[in-house]
């Protein structure tokens, strides 16, 4: 501590400085060093950090039934839909994911999706490590939403209290089939060993710049996410908007337990997104086609 005190011949050289200088100087360290919090505004009533955000496309699933999507679809009409998840990268090094994905063997052989490349390796072509994410917001407890969960050794598990409290028991087995069994289990045991952090309910700002929101109703409580970006605010929407044609019809998703309350949530969204344009469908091909492309299976979105 000594060592680091100022001598005192150096004293009386400052002293010594013409006062023009030190003036110069005390502007100096007043630019540098209140100039930047003055522009962050005063403490405690910071704004939200900016997040970019990009759509990775880890699979696709050929010639799925649009009537499993779209409510009062037409029967004969199928799709190749994208199996995606959401990258946000926030400052201070912060990333999260919105969703993981699935990776197990039997979901593979059962599904038989094209171009399969298990999430965390989709995840480092897109640049980023899989040891790098910090959190990862799980919306749903389907398999293709949850079973990757586990493939982040970082992050914290964020879900939805009554998502977890209404499909897992307390000993890890399944409540409600909506879960798989091996995804309750890895539920359970992230919770056992303290990375599952429980939201409970609508307009949580998890994290600062996003906030989850409840009432999609595509599972129990399902919820989709709110992201501040540069000048706009984007909304993830996960499962509780499958397609953009459900967004323009104004059709509630085929798969929802309360369709009155899925179609509430996707006008919410559009309220809470700066633009219609940012409101990020689950599943739709097209967010490869109408956000700019970074790379053949990632967009930005912006
Ligand atoms: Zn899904």
């Amino acid at each position: 501590m000594k060592a680091n005190l100022p001598q005192s011949g150096r004293r009386h050289r400052a002293v010594a400085l013409p006062s023009l200088v030190v003036s110069l100087i005390l502007w100096l360290a007043l630019s540098f060093v209140v100039g930047p919090v003055a522009a962050r505004g005063s403490l405690g009533a910071q704004p939200a950090p900016e997040w970019e955000a990009f759509a990775i496309r880890y699979a696709t699933i050929p010639g799925f039934r649009v009537t499993g999507l779209v409510a009062g679809a037409d029967t004969t009409r199928r799709m190749d839909i994208a199996m995606m998840f959401w990258l946000l990268r926030g400052p201070n090094g912060r990333t999260v994911l919105v969703d993981a994905g699935f990776k197990r063997a039997d979901l593979i052989d059962r599904w038989k999706p094209a171009h399969y490349l298990r999430p965390d390796s989709a995840l480092q072509q897109a640049g980023v490590q899989p040891s790098a994410v910090t959190d990862v917001i799980i919306t749903h407890v389907h398999w293709d939403h949850v079973d990757g969960a586990d493939l982040f050794p970082s992050a914290r598990i964020w879900i939805q209290r009554d998502e977890v409290d209404y499909h897992v028991d307390a000993a890890g087995g399944v409540r409600n089939r909506a879960i798989d069994a091996t995804d309750a289990a890895m539920l359970h045991a992230l919770r056992s060993s303290g990375r599952l952090a429980m939201v409970d309910g609508d307009a949580q700002e998890i994290i600062p710049g996003i906030t989850v929101f409840t009432g999609g109703k595509h599972t129990f409580q399902s919820q989709y996410a709110a992201v501040r970006l540069a000048g706009a605010t984007a909304v993830i929407a996960s499962d509780n908007l499958y397609l953009y044609e459900n967004l323009e019809r104004r059709v509630p998703i085929a798969q929802t337990l309360d369709a009155a309350s899925n179609v509430a949530a996707q006008a919410r969204m559009v309220t809470l997104a700066s633009s219609p344009r940012l409101v990020v469908p689950g599943h739709d091909p097209l967010v490869f086609w109408r956000f700019e492309r970074v790379s053949a299976d990632v967009v930005r979105i912006r």
